[in-house]
């Protein structure tokens, strides 16, 4: 395969996300406007999973048991390229994590990446994957082996830098509650055992445990219920709270130490404490550095300044995490608003249906194609990023 052939091929994949422009627009802005907050993307699933069919891919709805995500592929056989599609809101706040632009960048970018297919072979799919904020939905599909015949994954988070790797954090919930019993706060505060006091202590020694932990682990909380009324011993407090680590070992140790605290306020207040950690775990984030520096090169021939890794150094988790533990991805960032804008704000929602929002959704539709045409025509570099990942 000469060199030249493949820049034809990346120019015309380019030239099909141009030619989609409109529609890929409309897409996004439809699924801004219309918020559906995790398990409940039904309109957003319908649009996306229409969209595909009427450019040639076949679908399937409710896969994994979800309702709402669903796996669309054109082509066949390997290499198994997948594009992965988040669509849910944060409640409240919209699409202030922008996966309007995640859809419209995956599903985009797989249907321009049609003439590699044709030419090449191999398949493209982009995997419908619901409930990333709330609900770490890939890391239920992971465990369904949703991505389990999978070459590489891919897909593109809009953000406040163009970077081609990120960094997500392993990160697991914890729902606490304390058993007191309730008596008059001023009659007969010794008949009460106070199970706010109990929530309070651990708050402390979860402060106390911070200082002493690896540089990049997180533990956060919130009190969900402290109490009915200031004369009465609170019988109840409940809490929820996240702990999060740089990998799987330390959160494990983390996880102990994070509930050791909770213990010790049980013991010394006399609370019964009862505990539930997540159901889902996020893993930490793998990118395949080989993916990576493709990807750069192929949105920094689109006229982006884009670096290897997050210069803000900021870092949440993805269920993207539990997806790179089981096939090489990445999960590059593309700039859609300036440094002082936070994800997660009103002002990252009103970017994320902004002009610059639909330009670096376009932007990433096309990487992603044009790192297609890279994987397609050249198995050796497919052969090269699964060495890197450890598989054959
Ligand atoms: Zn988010
Ligand atoms: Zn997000």
């Amino acid at each position: 395969m000469r060199s030249s052939d493949i820049e034809e091929l990346k120019t015309s994949v380019i030239k099909e996300v141009e030619a989609c422009y409109r529609q890929l627009r409309q897409l996004s802005q439809k699924i801004h406007s219309n918020p559906e907050p995790g398990f409940q993307e039904v309109k957003a699933a319908a649009w996306l999973t229409h969209y595909l069919e009427e450019n040639g891919f076949s679908i399937e709805r409710g896969i994994c048991g979800l309702p709402t995500a669903f796996r669309g592929s054109y082509g066949e056989g390997k290499p198994a390229i997948a594009l992965m599609a988040e669509y849910d809101a944060l409640p409240k706040l919209g699409h202030a994590c922008g996966h309007n632009l995640i859809a419209g960048s995956a599903v985009g970018g797989a249907v321009a990446s049609k003439p590699a297919i044709n030419r090449f072979g191999g398949s493209i799919l982009v995997i419908g994957t619901p409930a990333e904020e709330l609900y770490g939905g890939k890391a239920i599909m992971a465990e369904q082996g949703a991505f389990d015949n999978l070459d590489v994954a891919m897909m593109v988070h809009p953000g406040v830098h163009d970077a081609a790797t990120t960094q997500a954090l392993a990160c697991i919930s914890l729902d606490v509650e304390f058993l007191g019993r309730a008596a008059h706060a001023a009659a007969n505060p010794e008949a009460g055992i106070n199970a706010l006091e109990a929530m309070l202590q651990s708050f402390a020694a979860i402060n106390s445990l911070r200082q002493h932990i690896k540089n990049k682990a997180r533990i956060h909380g919130i009190i969900t219920d402290g109490g009915e009324a200031a004369n009465i011993v609170p019988a109840h407090s409940a809490g929820t709270f996240i702990v999060r680590a740089e990998d799987d070992a330390y959160l494990d140790e983390l996880k102990e130490r994070v509930l050791n605290c909770f213990i010790g306020a049980a013991t010394a207040t006399g609370a019964r404490l009862e505990y539930r950690w997540g159901k889902v775990r996020y893993a930490p984030l793998r990118n395949n550095l080989t993916l990576a520096r493709l990807f750069q090169k192929n949105m920094k021939s689109l006229g982006r300044k884009v670096l290897f890794s997050d210069p803000s150094k900021a870092f949440g988790s993805t269920d993207m995490g539990n997806v790179s533990q089981i096939v090489p991805s990445i999960h590059p960032n593309v700039a859609i608003a300036s440094k002082e804008i936070t994800t997660h704000s009103p002002e990252f929602a009103a970017a994320a249906a902004s002009e610059a929002g639909i330009k670096g959704m376009l932007d990433a539709a096309k990487a992603l194609a044009m790192t297609v045409v890279d994987l397609v025509a050249n198995p050796e570099i497919v052969a090269k990023i699964k060495q890197e990942f450890g598989s054959k």
